[in-house]
């Protein structure tokens, strides 16, 4: 038979030492886990599902698949203010995954749950005919009542994102090696933002008691901010010369516009978007500081429902799904 270790055995020797001692943990020998209340907070919760071929590549290395696993999760946590404490994994094993293997992913997962501070305190394991499928919840906690919602913008209010924009959905690109307009440095820098985001997890504590509205941008920062301007019922302008570019997603624009497109509706940029009111800037250049995330003013919140994004003479364009076009037509927004 092949090297592959019994449920148990996986679950004793790799996933047990996860629990880096958290009591309700219980060792992952009982039927579930016990999370202790604190007064006066609350237990936010997440969960994300990432299936190979989908949401990484079917060849990237085991440990930075479990990594990015947690990073995605962690990310949805900090976005609404929350501190996290612990995580619970479901996994799909393919028949036959090696023993090797899953100690590079478990390696993976005990390194950044060390890092970010928290505990493997349960989960389900099984084997697939599919494709690897794994599924994390992430609990955080957050002072109660002091949730960062998507629902809580002002008309009137900046809006500002963390980090810098497209990283991500370039570097899906550049880890393909479909990015050949750019140098070396470019496509590895690119190519790890793709593979192992940095979740805001000090920023996004930071923000409580200061932003109105906060969400992950993980789908593309056209579509996400249209779900925080539904959720506020506001509309937004977004000064497209403003978004934060990195050097290497710098260099992949200028050498081909319509890579602005793809850095705006595409996936993965894992940076926390947010709405303030007016006057709070000298407050968050100091969090910049702080937490090393550079913060950048990007647009403001508008009545209505319209999300509109405008170029560098101030006209409205739309991103679809051929680039950047200038509105033609009435009643069409970005994502059309
Ligand atoms: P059940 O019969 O209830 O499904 P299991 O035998 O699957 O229980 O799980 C036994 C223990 O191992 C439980 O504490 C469970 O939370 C833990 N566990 C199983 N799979 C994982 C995993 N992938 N990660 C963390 N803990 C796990
Ligand atoms: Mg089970």
């Amino acid at each position: 038979l092949s090297d592959t270790p019994d449920e148990f055995s996986l679950i004793a020797e790799l996933f047990a030492p996860l629990a880096r001692g958290y009591p309700g943990a219980l060792g992952l020998i009982d039927d579930a886990a016990l999370v202790a209340e604190q007064p006066g907070t609350e237990i936010v919760v997440t969960v994300d599902a990432m299936v190979a071929g989908v949401h990484f590549l079917p060849t990237d290395a085991a440990d930075l698949v479990a990594r990015k696993l947690v990073r995605v999760n962690l990310s949805d946590l900090a976005a609404k203010g929350a501190r996290p404490f612990a995580v619970l994994l479901a996994a799909a094993f393919p028949h036959g995954t090696g023993r090797a293997w899953l100690e590079a992913f478990a390696a993976g997962l005990g390194a950044d749950l060390q890092e970010f501070g928290i505990a493997l305190i349960g989960g389900d394991t099984v084997a697939t005919p599919g494709p690897l499928t794994l599924s994390l919840t992430a609990m955080g906690r957050v002072e109660a009542g002091n949730a960062l919602l998507r629902s809580g913008a002002k008309a009137g209010d900046e809006l500002w994102m963390s980090g810098t924009l497209g990283d991500g959905a370039l570097g899906l690109l550049a880890a393909q090696g479909l990015l050949t307009t750019v140098d070396a440095e470019a496509v590895d820098y690119l190519a790890d933002c793709y593979r192992l985001p940095r979740p805001r997890v000090t920023l996004g504590p930071s923000l409580v008691g200061l932003a109105n509205a906060a969400m992950d941008v993980s789908d593309g920062l056209a579509q996400d901010l249209e779900h925080l301007c539904r959720a506020s019922g506001l509309g937004a302008i977004v000064e497209t010369t403003a978004l934060p570019l990195s050097p290497a997603a710098r260099q992949a624009i200028d050498a081909d516009q319509s890579q602005l497109a793809r850095a705006l509706t595409g996936g993965d940029d894992y940076e926390i978007l947010f709405t303030v009111p007016p006057g709070a800037a000298d407050t968050l250049h100091r969090l910049a500081g702080e937490s090393a995330v550079p913060l950048t003013l990007i647009g403001r919140m508008v009545q209505g429902s319209a999300v509109t994004l405008l170029d560098e003479a101030g006209r409205p364009i739309a991103v679809g799904q051929g680039g950047w076009r200038h509105f033609s037509t009435h009643g069409s927004g970005a994502g059309t």
